[in-house]
């Protein structure tokens, strides 16, 4: 199957902001989200979606598409190429990266999305309310994401009220039953048209669909049975965590209403960009300038890695954009064993400005070679 173009996949044009590249996104990997979305192709749409943002968020890969289409991101080019820069699996989520894909979802979207389509939405107002999703973005420095972390998280929820149990009432005791509506919590009315009596049925104006009158409110929640409080909890993210996940917390969310389950909170994991490192998947990348004369002589360079400076052997006749690796000097593999490896794509610096003598010397060197 030919690859569609990735701004046709997320359904965005060239110009499109950087929000609202999340948020196509976003939408749709909850849409083809293969817990929620059961369809044969969901799972190939859900990757060609992670695919398609993987690029067209990073600013590098998006210019390289624009201006080559899809050959522009199989690598930089050039000489030596990062040959396996897409090895790594898109946005982290690629199966082979992290063992079975299934797994991941389960870590990271609790398996399904079940109540976030606005759940008592076009119920009655009688039964049971489930309190609302939350959703709220926790955005990790490069180190934070690439060890994991343990934090606090602290935002505002809807808690069911402690002072009247959730029923709204100053004394739960005395709530009655809704005089007009007998607890129905519904009216029927009659009205005479020229097709004669039509009955419709209404939500009961005294009660507001309540089926009972709370005479007296509850002081501390006014009646309206929640309250917002200061939610405060301890969260471990893994490390390696991928950038652009959710994480669910059930239950974290608003409080039902009437007996109604409490909502969840879905944590969207946002990963600053890191001055020297990338990371894909479990992997980090990065540019190291070295002379010249290190190029064609070869040598031990240091290079820095997320765990520290490495010497780095270069062997004699180095081209430039060549690429080393450092295996086991990535970043811990995410949920897994081991670290992933580093490459080092080297920048041979040509020298602009030779004192007298290197000048001497290069001019030697030029009668020989
Ligand atoms: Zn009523
Ligand atoms: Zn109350």
């Amino acid at each position: 199957m030919a690859k569609r173009d990735y701004y046709e996949v997320l359904g965005v044009d060239k110009n499109v902001s950087k929000q609202e590249l999340k948020k196509a996104y976003r939408n749709l990997a909850k849409q083809y989200h293969p817990d929620r979305n059961k369809e044969a192709d969901a799972e190939a749409k859900f990757k060609e979606v992670q695919e398609a943002y993987d690029v067209l968020s990073d600013d590098q890969k998006k210019q390289a598409y624009d201006q080559f289409g899809h050959a522009g991101t199989q690598g930089f080019g050039g000489a030596g190429g990062f040959g396996g820069f897409n090895g790594g699996g898109f946005g982290g989520f690629d199966a082979g990266d992290f063992g079975n894909i299934n797994d991941i979802f389960e870590q990271f979207f609790g398996g399904g999305f079940g109540g976030f389509s606005g759940a008592g939405r076009g119920q009655s107002n009688k039964g049971p309310q489930r309190g609302n999703d939350l959703e709220m973005t926790l955005t990790l420095d490069f180190m934070e994401a690439v060890f994991g972390l343990e934090t606090e998280i602290k935002y505002t929820r809807q808690n069911s009220c402690t002072r009247c149990g959730g029923s709204g009432a100053k004394d739960p005791s005395k709530v009655k039953e809704c005089d007009e509506c007998h607890g129905s919590g519904t009216v029927i009315r009659t009205s005479n048209t020229f097709l004669g009596q039509i009955q419709t049925r209404a939500t009961c104006p005294t009660c507001h669909g309540e089926g009972k009158i709370v005479r007296e409110k509850c002081p501390a929640c006014n009646g309206e049975t929640t309250r917002d409080e200061t939610e405060v909890f301890k969260i471990k993210v893994p490390a390696g965590v991928p950038d652009g996940v959710t994480i669910r917390y059930q239950g974290k969310g608003n409080a039902g209403k009437k007996g109604g389950t409490t909502g969840d909170l879905f944590l969207n994991i946002e990963v600053k960009p890191h001055d020297i490192f990338e990371r894909r998947g479990n992997d980090i990348y990065m540019d190291h300038e070295i002379s010249s004369v290190t190029a064609t002589l070869g040598a031990d360079v240091r290079v820095p890695t997320v765990h520290g400076d490495v010497t780095m052997k270069v062997p004699s006749g180095t081209q430039p954009e060549h690429v080393l690796k450092l295996k086991g000097r990535g970043g811990p593999k995410f949920r897994g064993d081991g670290n992933g490896d580093q490459y080092v794509r080297l920048k041979v610096k040509i020298p602009t400005k030779l004192s007298k003598e290197q000048k001497k010397i290069w001019e030697q060197l030029a009668k020989v070679i």
